[in-house]
C-alpha cells in the first residue's frame, strides 16, 4: 500500500470517528434541549399540562388575553431559533422526528395566533369547565389538595371571561351557539360537582362557606358570559366554513401528510367510487340468498342499501352485547399470531372494563390510554352495555353495530388496531411523541388494520363481512369528502345529507350528528382516511423495495417502531434505512 493511500485511510477513519462523536454530542444536547423545552412549555400552558397529567401548575389558570398570546409568540420565536442551532443531519432517526414535531407545533401555534385567529370568532374556546371538571373527577391526588388548587383557580374566573368578552369579534353563529351550549354544560360542575366535593371536606365551617361562595360566584360569572353571548348581534358574522386558504394551511399543520387537502379529496372520491363498485358486486352476489327470486333494484345505491338493511338484522341481543365483544379479543389475538401479522407482547394483555359512568351511552367500545406523564397507568378497553336503553334506540344501535360491524370495531379499537399500536408506541418512549402525537398516524393505523385483517382471511372471506367492512370504510372516506367539501367547496346541508344517507348508507340521526360536527370542527375528520391511504401507499413502496424478501409482519413492526409519528416521516426513515 502506498504511503499516501494509507494516510488517506487513516484520515477517513479519524473523520468517521469524529463525525460519530459529533452525532453523539448533538443527540445528547438535543435530549437535554427537549427536557428543558417541555419544562418551559408547561409553564406557558399550565392547564394543558394538568390535562395530560403534569401537575406542577394546577393552581394557575391561563388567561386567554393578548398578553398571553404575546408571551407565546416570543417563546415560539426563541425556540425556533434554538432548534436551528442543531445540526439536523446529526440527529438519530427518532430525534429527527421529535425535532420535526416540535418545529411543526411551534409553527402551527404561530400561525393560529397570527392568521387563524379562532380566539376572535370561535367563542366556544372560552370555557373553564374542562379544567375544573378534570381536577375534580381525576383522583390523582387527595381531594383536599385538589380543592386547594381549585380555590386558587376560582379567583381568576372573572378575569378569564373578561378577556373572552373583549376578544370576541364577529363570531360565526354556529360557534356562538356551541359556546352557549357548552358553557351551559359546564354550570353543573360549579353548581353540583364542586359543591358536593366541598361538602365532603373535613375543614372548618368558615373555610367551607368561603369555598361555597367562590363556587357560586364562578357559576354566576358563567351565567353572565352566556347572556353576553345570547345578546351578541355580530354585524359581520364569520362563516363557519374555514375557507380554502386557512383550511389548506391547517391541514398541513394538523394532518402532517405529504399530500395536500386537494390530493386527499381526489383520492377519497376515487375510493368512494371503488367502494360502491365492490359493494354492488357483493350485493348482486348476495341477492338470491336473502331475496330469492324478488326483482333486484336497478339503482346500485338502492340495491346496496336494501342488502345492508336486511343483513343488519343479524345482531346480538342487548344482554349479549358486552360478552360478544369480550369473547372476540382472544380470537383476534390468535388470528394475528397464526397469520404472522404482528408480534403481540403476551405480557401486556388487553384489560377490558365496563365503561366508566362518565362515558356511558357514548360508544360501544373505546380505548383509554394513559397520559404521557402517567408512567404506570393502565390502558383499558372500555365496553359499554345497553342497559336502560329503550327497545327502539337499542334496536337501531344494534343494527348499526351488527355482528359483522362489531368485529371490525374490535379490530379498529383493540387488536391489531389502537391497542396494539399503543403497546408498540410505549416501547419507543419519547415524551415529545406522546405530547405531540399525530392522530393521522394513530387513526390511519387502526383503519389500515381493518383492511389488513380481512385481506388475510379474517371472517373467512364471507361476502357479508366484506360488505360491512366496505360500509365502515365508506364512513371514513365520506368524512373526508364531507369536511373538505363543506369547508372549502361550499357544500350545502342538503348535499351533505345526500352524501351521508344515500351514498354512505347512514341512519338519519347519525348523518345529522355528523353535519353538526362538521360545522363546528374542521380538518380533524380527514385524519382517518388520510392516514389509511398514506400507510397503504407506504406499504406498496416498501413491497417494491423489498421484492421477494417482502414480509407483512416485518413491515408492520418496523412501521410501528417509530411511535405515533406522522406517516411522512416514518416513510422517509423506513425506506432510507432499508436501502442501506
Ligand atoms: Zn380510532
Ligand atoms: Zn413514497
Amino acid at each position: 500500500m502506498k504511503k499516501s493511500t494509507f494516510l488517506f485511510i487513516v484520515l477517513l477513519i479519524v473523520i468517521g470517528k469524529s463525525s460519530l462523536k459529533a452525532q453523539e454530542t448533538t443527540n445528547t444536547e438535543f435530549d437535554t434541549y427537549k427536557k428543558g423545552f417541555l419544562d418551559k412549555y408547561w409553564k406557558l400552558y399550565p392547564n394543558w399540562a394538568t390535562l395530560i397529567g403534569y401537575h406542577k401548575y394546577d393552581s394557575i389558570l391561563t388567561i386567554p388575553d393578548s398578553a398571553q398570546r404575546e408571551k407565546e409568540l416570543k417563546f415560539i420565536d426563541k425556540e425556533l431559533k434554538s432548534l436551528k442551532a442543531f445540526n439536523y443531519q446529526n440527529l438519530s432517526n427518532l430525534n429527527k422526528i421529535d425535532f420535526k414535531l416540535i418545529e411543526t407545533q411551534l409553527q402551527q401555534r404561530q400561525w393560529e395566533i397570527n392568521e387563524l385567529k379562532a380566539y376572535e370568532w370561535n367563542p366556544s374556546i372560552y370555557n373553564v369547565g374542562e379544567i375544573f371538571g378534570y381536577i375534580l373527577s381525576e383522583n390523582y391526588e387527595p381531594l383536599d389538595k385538589r380543592i386547594k388548587n381549585i380555590s386558587k383557580l376560582l379567583d381568576h374566573v372573572n378575569e378569564y371571561y373578561d378577556s373572552a368578552r373583549s376578544t370576541i369579534k364577529n363570531p360565526s353563529p354556529e360557534h356562538l351557539q356551541l359556546a352557549i351550549e357548552q358553557n351551559q354544560g359546564s354550570l353543573s360542575i360549579f353548581e353540583k360537582d364542586l359543591t358536593d366535593s366541598i361538602g365532603q371536606l373535613k375543614i372548618d365551617v368558615k373555610e367551607k362557606m368561603n369555598l361555597f361562595k367562590k363556587a357560586r360566584k364562578a357559576a354566576n360569572i358563567i351565567y353572565s358570559y352566556i347572556s353576553f353571548l345570547k345578546d351578541l348581534k355580530p354585524e359581520n358574522p364569520r362563516s363557519f366554513r374555514l375557507g380554502k386558504e386557512l383550511y389548506e394551511k391547517k391541514f398541513f399543520f394538523e394532518i402532517q401528510s405529504h399530500f395536500s387537502s386537494d390530493q386527499i379529496y381526489d383520492a377519497a372520491l376515487e375510493r368512494k367510487e371503488y367502494l360502491h363498485h365492490e359493494m354492488e358486486k357483493i350485493s348482486k352476489e348476495l341477492w338470491p340468498k336473502y331475496f330469492d327470486k324478488q326483482p333486484m333494484p336497478e339503482n346500485r345505491l338502492v340495491l346496496i342499501k336494501k342488502v345492508i338493511d336486511t343483513i343488519s338484522i343479524q345482531h346480538v341481543k342487548t344482554e349479549d352485547f358486552r360478552p360478544y365483544i369480550e369473547q372476540q379479543l382472544p380470537e383476534l389475538a390468535k388470528f394475528v399470531k397464526e397469520k404472522n401479522i404482528l408480534y403481540l407482547d403476551p405480557s401486556k394483555p388487553l384489560k377490558v372494563r365496563q365503561e366508566p359512568g362518565y362515558m356511558a351511552g357514548v360508544a360501544g367500545a373505546s380505548m383509554s390510554a394513559p397520559g404521557p406523564y402517567e408512567k404506570n397507568g393502565t390502558a383499558y378497553y372500555n365496553v359499554g352495555t345497553l342497559d336502560g336503553w329503550n327497545t327502539e334506540k337499542a334496536e337501531s344501535y344494534l343494527r348499526e353495530y351488527n355482528k359483522y360491524t362489531l368485529q371490525i370495531l374490535n379490530i379498529h379499537e383493540a387488536i391489531p388496531g389502537h391497542y396494539a399500536q399503543l403497546v408498540y408506541s410505549n416501547q419507543s418512549p419519547s415524551l415529545i411523541k406522546s405530547v405531540f402525537q399525530n392522530s393521522t398516524m394513530i387513526e390511519g393505523w387502526a383503519v389500515y388494520s381493518e383492511l389488513m385483517m380481512l385481506e388475510n382471511g379474517y371472517g373467512n372471506d364471507d361476502p357479508e363481512m366484506w360488505l360491512f367492512y366496505y360500509k365502515w370504510n365508506l364512513r371514513s372516506t365520506c368524512n373526508t369528502i364531507l369536511d373538505i367539501s363543506v369547508h372549502t367547496r361550499n357544500m350545502s346541508e342538503e348535499q351533505a345529507m345526500d352524501l351521508l344517507i344515500n351514498q354512505a348508507f347512514q341512519q338519519k340521526t347519525e348523518a345529522e350528528g355528523k353535519w353538526h360536527r362538521v360545522q363546528v370542527t374542521n380538518v380533524q375528520l380527514c385524519c382517518y382516511f388520510t392516514g389509511f391511504k398514506e400507510i397503504l401507499d407506504l406499504r406498496e413502496e416498501y413491497k417494491q423495495l423489498k421484492g421477494p424478501a417482502y414480509n407483512l409482519k416485518s413491515f408492520n413492526e418496523k412501521f410501528l417502531s417509530y411511535g405515533s409519528a406522522p406517516v411522512k416521516y416514518i416513510h422517509d426513515l423506513l425506506l432510507l434505512r432499508d436501502e442501506q
